[in-house]
């Protein structure tokens, strides 16, 4: 039997490059190596976004598509949708149990987000979504994540309360490790954060030509460097971090003519606008075979989510045993 992967994205926007480079590129990389689930992770959304239900609505499909135009193949991964599988709430409740309030607070990534949104005093539910997602992961008994690097602590979260279940009660979960993409965070265009869906600093993956133009055309460059001829600092450029991800080879010739003062901003924003479009051109393809077919990918979702809700059901009913609350 194959191992598998889970992993998934918060329904809060379309995905961008970081998404991509983060996890999504290893998901398509793995989908014939590992039985892949891949989570619409719209409850997960709520947890920042419950004031804006409507904003999941409109995104949950265009997020489906994105995974398809990056190149899952909706025959080899499952993709589901995570308020439809009640057991993954269940399952959320049961760990919520033993795991503390304080490793919640001291989780790294709960601390830098909640500082991120200003949050003074923290929501119940987004405290908890580490929790939310080891069940994500366990339900299915995921032994790989590919993730990014902010979502490290998570999984080592969920490794602990794998432990702690399984020696509470019966040895039914498995760990599973993280797998950081070969960028583990992409910065966005404003050179300061990584690349996000909430921050307004993305190159989204459904991006026009033009649209890719544009924005990198106002990327945040080295502030130091006025005129073409003073000499650079590319490694504090977001543009040159795009050279070395996006670009197959040449990345070291851009570093030494920056710092030479030998190529200038408007050039080097130029060649990598076409190297993210040369990327982008097999996704815009698949893209728009899926866009013109609506129902096949309401499908798609469908099946998948029938499928995993019945891993689901299974996994539950191990629980449930292994807990003693099989009561009939
Ligand atoms: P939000 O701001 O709403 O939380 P997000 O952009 O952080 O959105 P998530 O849905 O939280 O996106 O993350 C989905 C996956 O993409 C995670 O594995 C995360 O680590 C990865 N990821 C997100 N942004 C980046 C980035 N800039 N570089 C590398 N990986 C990233
Ligand atoms: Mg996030």
């Amino acid at each position: 039997m194959k191992e598998r992967i889970l992993t998934g994205d918060r329904i809060t926007g379309k995905l961008n490059f970081g998404h991509y480079v983060g996890s999504l590129k290893n998901r398509v990389e793995l989908q014939t190596q590992y039985e892949t689930y891949l989570l619409l992770a719209d409850v997960q959304a709520l947890t920042t976004h419950f004031e804006q239900p409507d904003l999941i609505q409109e995104n949950l499909r265009q997020v489906a598509l994105d995974y398809l135009s990056a190149g899952i193949d909706p025959d080899q991964a499952t993709i589901f949708i995570q308020s439809l599988i009640p057991e993954i709430a269940e399952l959320t409740i049961y760990f919520s149990m033993f795991v503390t309030v304080n490793s919640l607070r001291h989780n790294p990534t709960i601390k830098a987000e909640a500082t991120e949104r200003g949050y003074q005093e923290m929501y119940y539910g987004f405290l908890g979504y580490p929790v939310s997602q080891a069940a994500d992961i366990t339900f299915c008994k995921a032994t790989l994540v590919p993730v990014g690097e902010d979502q490290v602590p998570h999984i080592e979260q969920t490794r602990k309360i794998v432990r702690r279940f399984n020696q509470l009660y019966k040895p039914v979960l498995v760990e599973p490790k993280p797998l950081v993409g070969d960028v583990p965070r992409l910065v966005g265009l404003d050179g300061n954060h990584k690349m996000s869906k909430s921050l307004g600093n993305a190159i989204y993956l459904d991006s026009t030509p033009e649209e890719v133009r544009e924005k990198i055309k106002k990327a945040t460059t080295d502030p130091a460097r006025i005129h073409k001829t003073d000499i650079g600092h590319p490694e504090i450029c977001p543009v040159y971090a795009y050279h070395q991800v996006f670009r197959k080879e040449g990345s070291d010739e851009i570093y030494e003519s920056c710092k030479k003062g030998q190529i200038g901003c408007v050039e080097c924003k130029r060649s990598i606008s076409q190297s993210i479009n040369d990327l982008l051109e097999p996704m815009r393809e698949r893209r728009s075979l899926y866009k013109n077919d609506p129902k096949k990918v309401d499908e798609m979702l469908m099946s998948g989510t029938a499928k995993a809700r019945q891993v689901a059901k299974e996994t539950m009913q191990e629980i449930r045993e292994a807990m003693s609350m099989n009561y009939f």
